[in-house]
């Protein structure tokens, strides 16, 4: 029996088991793929550390962010374009990098690591029975298991938490070429209900799309296909993903299990980033499963404090994305909306703020 089992070697997985581990308690991390981070499903687009506090101002720590080894980041990034249906670019500064996703989860993992947790790899959970989780390699125990297996997660489902109901189907790929430091987004038919992108990085960039409506997922690969060859680009390492965007659920700790990251919904549904959120909540989980295997406070404590440092520019930002979905149908329509908006106010909705200060 071991104190703490992390069921996924991703950000909130590593950060939750580095963040237990660092108290002196015995956390093993199971983590499915034999190497951490491979394949790479992401945009591998991270908001810098003062966005970061600027989105979510109760954060804390962080630490993950600033040491990022320089080989890791591929390119700072200082704005975002948004194109309107029609084509229309607003600017929008924004500070940020993009990374090689696979080697930034082997960083995270090497970080839980050195604070004293293990890592088995190659080893896919199948299910959780009481405090036992049960693998391919065989059964484990635990005084405490951590879903951090993202959005699909096997232990929210097996344990009678629920992952994320509203998942969003994206495809990602790499194209060759010379870009300028600004994320670019387009709204509208290219990726309804979602948005498109280009993320440049060292001598290219990921280019891909996310559908955010349920109906859309099926034509998500003939969409991409479309963006991609309207623009001449040869992809190559394309990936398929799962970004849930119905806000998180409902409820986060059951017994002596918590869920964390995807798993829980922890994403900023108006832009789709993860990485950032999972860094904060990994790191509240872990202090929080400290204090209870160690001082006995309830773990539900998880619960209400990464509400109170993410929860509400996360529901913020589902309000906002629930009422852009009402112009996300016609072209027309949401070029009418984002013009109204202008660059400004999308700035806010990116970063999790009310569009419409009251
Ligand atoms: C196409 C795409 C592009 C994205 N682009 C960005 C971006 O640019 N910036 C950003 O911030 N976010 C982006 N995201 C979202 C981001 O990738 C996630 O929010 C982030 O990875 C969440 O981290 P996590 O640790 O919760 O989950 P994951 O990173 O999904 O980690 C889960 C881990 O659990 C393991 N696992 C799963 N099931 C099991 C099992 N049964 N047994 C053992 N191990 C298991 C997996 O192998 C994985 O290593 C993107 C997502 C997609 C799909």
């Amino acid at each position: 029996m071991v104190d703490v089992i992390v069921v996924g070697a991703g950000p909130a997985g590593s950060t939750t088991a580095r963040h237990v581990a660092s108290w002196g308690l015995d956390v093993l991390i199971l983590e499915k793929r034999d190497e951490i981070g491979k394949p790479v499903q992401c945009g591998e687009f991270l908001a810098d550390r003062e966005e970061v506090i600027g989105i979510f101002p109760q954060a804390k720590g962080l630490d993950e962010l600033d040491t990022v080894p320089p080989e890791v980041v591929q390119r700072r990034i200082v704005g975002i374009k948004i194109f309107t249906p029609s084509g229309r670019e607003n600017v929008i500064p924004f500070k940020g990098f993009t990374v090689n996703r696979d080697q930034l989860d082997k960083h995270l993992a090497s970080l839980a690591q050195e604070a004293g947790a293990e890592i088995a790899r190659g080893v896919v959970v199948q299910r959780l029975t009481g405090n036992e989780v049960v693998t391919d390699k065989g059964r484990y125990r635990a005084k405490v298991v951590v879903g951090a297996d993202g959005p699909t997660s096997i232990i929210a489902r097996s344990s009678g938490l629920q992952p994320p109901s509203g998942l969003s189907s994206a495809l990602t790929c790499q194209v060759d070429g010379d870009f300028e430091p600004y994320v670019e987004m387009h709204f509208g038919s290219v990726a309804p209900g979602g948005y498109a992108w280009i993320i440049p990085k060292k001598k290219c960039a990921n280019v891909g799309l996310g559908v955010w409506n349920r109906a859309e997922s099926s034509r998500v690969r003939s969409l991409f296909n479309d963006f991609v060859s309207q623009r001449g680009f040869i992809p190559r390492s394309i990936a398929g993903g799962q970004v849930p965007v119905s806000g998180p659920v409902d409820r986060t700790v059951l017994k002596n299990v918590l869920i964390v990251g995807d798993a829980a919904g922890h994403v900023m549904v108006t832009n789709g980033g993860g990485v950032n959120v999972a860094l904060i909540c990994g790191r509240i989980a872990g202090e929080c499963i400290a204090a209870n295997l160690l001082n006995n406070e309830p773990l539900q404590r998880y619960e209400e404090r990464w509400r109170a440092v993410v929860g509400s520019p996360l529901a913020v930002a589902l309000r906002t994305k629930r009422l852009a979905d009402k112009f996300f149908g016609s072209n027309r329509r949401l070029e009418f909306a984002m013009r109204l908006m202008g660059p400004k106010r999308m700035g806010r909705a990116i970063r999790c703020k009310r569009v419409f200060r009251r």
